[in-house]
């Protein structure tokens, strides 16, 4: 590496600037990239109470000459970039040269080194910001950084630090994170004397991603590959069915640099539209590289952010690319929630409606069911033929609705079969009528299970015979006294189960034959992570919700004549209009509307 240099103040001027040591996870970042940009294949990090006591960081990179570390700790300070011109082609995951001497202006920074051709060793300290002092050092080759007492002389910030699980919980987030950017390097992360995480160099294919998703779940995802313009995007991605409620378990890496990126986010929401459920979002990871000049990294003080040159040309390819993973996958793309379509929801000038494979599925339900057409004589009834519900009189005199209650009114239904293996078709007195199998089963459940916790104040568990474990980071697990009330009151128990797993011990009765239960309780659990903490009602509304979708018959399944006929008693029963989504349960394509249609009536 070349030598240290203070940069001029116009560059440094040019730099984004803000704060980077926020807490101990910020300091192990910045350190974490300084130990890659040195070429290390092997980085440990060692932490005693979370980081707030030490923070370790050792590697086996390049090292430093004493003049070099000397410099290391001043602002400004760094080898990464020389002029102007640089900050166009950034390729090191550093270059603003503020890390160190932010650190140590906040802590008892030491830092040991030995390029691997020196014999002996240099030691820089700087305890907050004061008394800074060279010694020479024997060590290993490599470097090693300690960050000691962190913000100790500035109570404001040290009581904002959180208890130590919770700043582990970040710290491995960011190690785990890391360590999928770059599989070629060896990571290991200790607190107080155990081992949390090791990584897995050389770990191919979608296990490539087991840190960040568990090692189960990167068996099912899907390859993502794709190229244009010198753009690379490869990856994987979890099936729409492992879809989950949160969008925390999705990661970009730009050139191995984990990045947020709402341009990135968009394409891949883009392109499972139709495949998923509103508000559900995949596990996985895309991975672009893109030529240094084509990005610019220099925009955000942590570089977690970035702009791209051309943001159409990155939108289409992630776009097309995510794709293709999912063609083959079959779904009935109209029992799916529909978005707006069209570049307004994107704001990209890219012509979605051509590129949605979709939208011919989904023009043929809208026209079954009659959307968008004011004028239909059977509009005002189109969400309202449900059990309970008196369609509105239309305003058509041959076909005024008499007053009668809900039990009635499906008492003269005739079941006609199943569409697509998804909806109910019936006839009724005022048409056809179609069901949706799925919305329908799910509003009944949702409202028996409101019910019962309006009576009773909770569900009944089930111990399950074998309880089932899955993947968690520690940052959720270290959340678990404040989740697992709340799910034990819903029938849902759990407890933690080693370091990164969780256990699930019981689910509600009801729940109890599903085959992914794991499944479910993680996605509770992402939920109540996700749930603005002052709206409890909100909550448990969407976890019921929840529960309710994964026990519900699923659209694309046979239903036989009578389970058709015992779900519309139901139906009638449990008097629901629309699913707990505020989806409608029913449809109907009036008489007037088929006669009119068929040229029999204007
Ligand atoms: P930046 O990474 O933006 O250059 P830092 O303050 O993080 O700024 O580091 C300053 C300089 O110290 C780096 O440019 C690099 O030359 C040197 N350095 C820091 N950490 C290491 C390390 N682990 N191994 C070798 N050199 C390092
Ligand atoms: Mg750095």
């Amino acid at each position: 590496m070349s030598k240290i240099h203070i940069l001029p103040p116009h560059i440094a001027n040019q730099i984004a600037a803000g704060e980077v040591v926020e807490r101990p996870a910020s300091i192990v970042k910045e350190l974490l990239e300084n130990s890659i940009d040195a070429g290390a294949k092997r980085i440990r990090v060692e932490l005693k109470d979370g980081g707030k006591h030490l923070i370790r960081v050792t590697d086996d990179g390049i090292g430093l000459e004493k003049e070099d570390i000397d410099l290391s700790v001043e602002r400004h300070a760094t080898s990464k970039i020389i002029d102007e011109a640089d900050l166009n082609l950034i390729g090191t995951m550093g270059f603003r040269g503020e890390a160190l001497s932010s650190i140590g202006a906040v802590s008892r920074l030491s830092i040991t080194s030995r390029p691997y051709d020196n014999i002996e060793g240099w030691q820089v300290r700087v305890d907050f910001g004061r008394d800074k002092k060279i010694v020479a050092a024997g060590c290993p080759s490599g470097t090693k950084v300690e960050v000691q007492d962190l913000f100790l002389e500035i109570p404001a910030r040290r009581n904002f630090l959180k208890r130590r699980q919770t700043e582990l919980g970040h710290i491995s987030q960011i190690v785990r994170t890391l360590s999928v950017g770059f599989p070629n390097i060896l990571f290991e992360l200790l607190s107080d004397g155990r081992e949390i995480f090791r990584s897995r160099p050389g770990c191919h294919g979608s296990q490539r991603l087991w840190p960040l998703a568990g090692d189960k779940l990167v068996l099912q995802m899907l390859p993502v590959k794709g190229e244009s313009m010198k753009i690379l995007v490869s990856g994987y991605v979890t099936p729409p069915e492992e879809a989950r409620a949160s969008s925390k378990s999705f990661y970009f890496f730009l050139n191995q640099r984990p990045i947020n990126s709402r341009l990135l986010w968009k394409a891949l929401n883009q392109a499972f539209r139709g495949f998923t459920m509103k508000n559900s979002y995949p596990v996985g990871a895309l991975f672009l590289e893109v030529q240094p000049d084509q990005v610019d990294v220099n925009v955000h003080p942590a570089k977690q952010e970035v702009r791209f040159h051309d943001p159409d040309v990155i939108y289409r390819i992630v776009y097309h690319s995510v794709q293709r993973a999912l063609e083959g996958i079959k779904v009935i793309a109209s029992t799916f929630e529909k978005t707006p379509a069209g570049s307004k929801e994107t704001g990209l000038s890219i012509d979605q409606q051509k590129l949605d494979i979709f939208s011919d599925t989904l023009q043929v339900s809208e026209a079954v069911s009659g959307y968008g057409e004011p004028s239909s004589p059977w509009q005002n009834q189109k969400t309202a033929l449900t059990a309970g519900t008196v369609p509105q009189a239309s305003t058509d005199k041959d076909h005024q609705v008499q007053e009668s209650d809900g039990a009635d009114l499906w008492c003269d239904f005739r079941i006609l079969g199943q569409l697509a293996k998804s909806y109910i078709l019936a006839e009724g007195p005022h048409g056809l009528v179609l069901i949706d199998q799925h919305a329908a089963h799910e509003a009944i459940i949702f409202k028996r299970l409101n019910k019962q916790i309006a009576q009773t104040d909770s569900l009944n568990a089930q111990p399950l015979v074998f309880p089932e474990v899955m993947e968690r980071n520690p940052q959720d697990i270290a959340k678990l006294p404040e989740i697992c009330p709340i799910l034990t009151r819903l029938g849902v128990v759990i407890e933690p189960f080693g370091h990164s797993q969780i256990a699930v011990r019981a689910v509600p009765d009801f729940l109890a034959s599903c085959s992914k239960t794991s499944q479910v309780a993680s996605e509770l659990i992402d939920r109540i992570l996700n749930f603005p903490e002052q709206d409890a009602k909100g909550l448990v509304h969407d976890l019921l919700a929840s529960m309710a979708c994964h026990s519900a018959i699923k659209a694309n399944h046979h239903l036989e004549l009578q389970e058709m006929d015992a779900l519309i008693k139901e139906l009638v029963s449990e008097q629901v209009t629309h699913c707990p989504h505020g989806r409608p349960v029913s449809q109907i394509l009036g008489f007037n509307e088929i006669e009119r249609r068929f040229g029999r009536k204007q």
